[in-house]
């Protein structure tokens, strides 16, 4: 079933886009049939449930952390995880950098923004995102690479507005990339789209969706 499913999604996106299978909830006997039908990157949003699966599951697994991360955990997945979601402090940059340094790495980040009208999910303004590049602080973080953006539209069936939403995350990507890394080719990602959204997101630009339960089944 789940190879189906990933099949499906495979054909669904274009080779640009990476997938990312959000397997939070699920049990490792789960992954590793995602991981047998040849999925490689997964997403997970939880410091502890993540730690654990990647004890458990192939070593060749390349793991998101998609949720919102406390700076005091970063220390537990800085040995791993290859892309952080959902930067969005400077703070936050600062300790991944550290705990990064410590294990003799480089930790690939994007930054979260807040594009969707509910208060309820994270991310920075626009405004904050330009005050911590324009600090130049960045620039001499050399254990993390500020690999693009990412951002969740509203939960709503307006299609439009979800649209729209898509639309400001890409035309941020567009301005942060000519204005700080013009000649950066790390940055480059714009994660968008998860299973309710993700066709919408791609033709908006998106080159990496996170999706959970088209793939896994509902939570
Ligand atoms: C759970 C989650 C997803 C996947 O959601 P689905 O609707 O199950 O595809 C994507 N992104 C984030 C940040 C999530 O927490």
């Amino acid at each position: 079933m789940i190879k189906e499913r990933l099949s499906e999604i495979r054909e669904a996106i274009p080779s640009h886009v990476t997938l990312v299978a959000v397997s939070k909830t699920k049990p490792v006997s789960i992954i590793q049939e995602a991981y047998d039908a040849g999925q490689r990157v997964f997403g997970e949003n939880k410091v502890q449930e993540l730690t654990e699966k990647y004890e458990q599951l192939p070593k060749d697994i390349e793991w998101h952390m998609i949720g919102h991360l406390q700076t005091n955990k970063v220390k537990y997945i800085a040995p791993f995880v290859s892309l952080v979601h959902a930067v969005d402090s400077l703070k936050l940059l600062k300790e991944v950098n550290k705990q990064a340094k410590k294990n003799n790495r480089t930790i690939d980040c994007l930054l979260q923004f807040h594009i969707a009208s509910e208060d309820s999910k994270f991310g920075l303004s626009f405004e904050e995102a330009r005050d911590i590049l324009e600090s130049g602080l960045f620039l001499e973080m050399y254990n993390i690479s500020i690999a693009g953006v990412m951002g969740m539209a509203t939960f709503t069936s307006d299609e439009s507005q979800i649209r729209d939403e898509f639309r400001t995350l890409e035309n941020y990507f567009n301005v942060l990339k000519s204005h700080y890394f013009k000649f950066n080719d790390s940055f480059r990602h714009i994660s968008m789209g998860m299973s309710g959204d993700y066709g919408i997101a791609i033709e908006e630009g998106s080159t990496m969706v996170r999706i959970g339960s088209s793939i896994f089944g509902s939570r």
